[in-house]
């Protein structure tokens, strides 16, 4: 039931500071092909999609339908110290560098504000915090809804939104202060974890499970069949799927390949690279709610085996505002101890009620 588990989310409104403003128009992959002829008759400009809008849309629906069980908190600052766990010192002193100012970082996607480093280190920190209070049993799960995101952010550089990988600073803390020795890090994000899977490629420490739309879409990499290296060698898992792949697959993917992974590895504590762009509105991909809250739950299931239920979810992507903010809030619902429902493909229910409703139509039977 809703307020049978206790969740801790973590945030802070110093990230709303960061809004690069984008004179250049960005348009994302699919919606790009959808509406770009609709676009070129119109004089329509799009902002940077990365907004603060993201985190208040987030925090407007958790005020308006308040989950039991949930209460809130703000992180410190990361320090260059717990950055430089998993970034190199130029790319630490290169980001430092741009405090105050406005530039692009990445010649596609990645741009920053006058605040935007103190909202960066602001994310990290908040990922660290869930972390701890995890560890720490203060409770039972913990969700930092921060940004600028960070699976894409690699050792030396930014990219794809962007500036720290705060998963893996997360992570990388765990490991270095807090005695977590293994770690899954789950990412369900439409969009493969590039700069996870950089940082942790040859690490037998950390087992990194990413689920994303295939190559070619952004950022390309997270083939089937790169498993990581030297040590780490099996300890990356990558599951491609198309486009259209929807609860259904992910729920297989998560039944058949996660929970083996995580039977054989026996992780101390899970993390989760949680983005709502595979949501059906969203960028790529056809989850629904249904399949969060099912995902949710099988993760919730793989920490209570494993390590007393120690989970932290990090925000990642997720660009359609209303997906979005009711994607996190039926996630939190079931962290805070919700049912999930059972998943069918989409459409199927109505099917099945129209058949019921039909069924004496075309028969000779009387009534
Ligand atoms: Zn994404």
């Amino acid at each position: 039931m809703i307020g049978d588990r206790t969740v801790t989310v973590f945030t802070d409104e110093v990230m709303l500071g960061h809004h690069p403003e984008v004179d250049l128009p960005f348009l994302p992959s699919r919606v790009e092909k959808r509406v770009r002829t609709i676009l070129q008759e119109l004089d329509f400009k799009w902002s940077y999609p990365e907004h603060p809008g993201r985190l208040s849309a987030i925090m407007e629906l958790l005020r308006q339908e308040p989950i039991q069980g949930v209460q809130f908190k703000a992180g410190p600052h990361a320090t260059y110290e717990q950055l430089g766990r998993v970034h190199t010192a130029t790319h630490l002193d290169h980001i430092f560098s741009l405090e105050g100012k406005r530039a692009w970082l990445d010649r596609d996607t990645t741009a920053v504000s006058p605040d935007s480093i103190k909202a960066a280190t602001s994310a990290a920190g908040n990922a660290i915090a869930a972390v701890e209070a995890v560890v720490k049993g203060e409770c039972q799960s913990a969700f930092a809804l921060v940004r600028p995101p960070g699976h894409h952010a690699e050792p030396v550089r930014a990219r794809g939104f962007c500036l720290f990988n705060n998963v893996a600073v997360a992570a990388a803390h765990a490991q270095a202060r807090l005695g977590c020795e293994r770690i899954l890090i789950v990412d369900w994000d439409a969009h493969h974890g590039n700069g996870t899977q950089d940082i942790f490629w040859a690490d037998p420490d950390v087992l990194f499970f990413d689920i994303h739309c295939a190559a070619p879409f952004y950022p390309g990499s997270g083939g089937l069949e790169d498993v990581g290296a030297g040590l780490g060698e099996g300890y990356t898992v990558n599951v491609p799927v198309p486009e259209d792949a929807g609860d259904i697959a992910f729920e297989k993917a998560f039944r058949e390949i996660l929970i083996p992974a995580a039977e054989h590895f026996e992780p101390d504590l899970v993390l989760v690279s949680a983005g709502f762009d595979p949501h059906r509105n969203d960028m790529a991909l056809n989850l629904t709610y249904d399949g969060f809250a099912v995902l949710t739950r099988i993760v919730q299931d793989i920490a209570d085996r494993h390590c007393d239920g120690k989970l932290a979810l990090v925000l990642e992507g997720g660009y359609n505002l209303t997906s979005l903010s009711r994607g996190v809030h039926t996630v939190l619902e079931v962290l805070a101890g919700g049912d999930v429902p059972e998943l069918v493909e989409c459409g199927l229910n109505a099917v099945m009620e129209a058949a019921a409703f039909h069924r004496d139509a075309f028969t000779d039977e009387e009534g």
